[in-house]
């Protein structure tokens, strides 16, 4: 299976081998069990301004800037765009339920796989929309040793948000490889297209409520239902990315 997703990518991509450098984590439902405080604020607060969403619907927004969340919201209730007061407003209370709900929790089994990636030699980096200000430290908290500050894409870095590639061109370019270098793990379906819209090798963490065929549409070349699935077949993987040519 591993084997023929790495052919598959070739192909697709015009490329005749991959050459592991680096791994380019998604933080939000990669890294941090955080998800779930994503979505129950989103929730409350779509609810607080009457607007017509399901928490299904925050897992599948996943990735965007918050503004873009709030305008597609109000053209789906109120046919028009959100103001930049409103969508100022809304997010900054957003943020701020987010910040109450969120208990910090690492996602099981994404230690394992920093080991691993560790272990085979390649770079950590992370590529998020986030924009919280002590981003850095948190992660230094929660994964001692795996990413430095000048390694890292955020919020402040990019000016448009997944679905766009730009954030993991960004990614390829601070880790200085090339998109046959490199690997994006992801857990949301806007993530995923932007990984694959950048020609990386996508491989896909279900870690939230959304049907796998969303993240295999969405371009996934290989899909694990957790991290620590995915931590267990790392090796075998990192040896069929060494071997496997076109
Ligand atoms: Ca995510």
């Amino acid at each position: 299976m591993i084997h023929e997703a790495i052919t598959r990518y070739l192909q697709k991509h015009h490329q005749t081998a991959l050459s592991p450098k680096a791994v380019l984590f998604d933080m939000d439902g990669v890294l941090y069990d955080s998800m779930r405080f994503h979505a129950r604020s989103w929730s409350e607060i779509a609810q607080k301004y009457h607007l017509n969403a399901r928490t299904e619907d925050f897992y599948l927004f996943e990735g965007r800037t918050g503004e873009s969340t709030i305008n597609e919201l109000f053209q789906r209730t109120f046919h028009r765009d959100a103001t930049e007061g409103e969508k100022q407003a809304i997010y900054k209370e957003k943020t701020a339920l987010f910040c109450t709900y969120n208990d910090g929790s690492p996602m099981p089994g994404a230690a394992e796989v920093l080991k691993e990636a560790r272990m085979a030699g390649l770079q950590r980096l992370v590529v998020t929309g986030s924009g919280q200000s002590s981003l850095i430290d948190k992660l230094n908290k929660s994964y001692p040793g795996h990413f430095e500050r000048d390694k890292m894409v955020t919020a402040f870095d990019v000016k448009y948000g997944k679905p766009h590639p730009e954030p993991y061109l960004m990614g390829l370019e601070k880790a200085h490889v090339q998109a046959n270098e490199a690997f994006v793990v992801e857990n949301a379906p806007l993530g995923v297209e932007a990984a694959v819209a950048a020609h990386i090798f996508t491989i896909a963490v279900n870690t939230g409520p959304l049907p796998d065929h969303v993240l295999t549409e969405a371009g996934a070349d290989l899909l694990y239902p957790d991290m620590g699935s995915l931590a267990k077949d790392w090796r075998e993987i990192m040896e069929a990315a060494r071997s496997v040519r076109l």
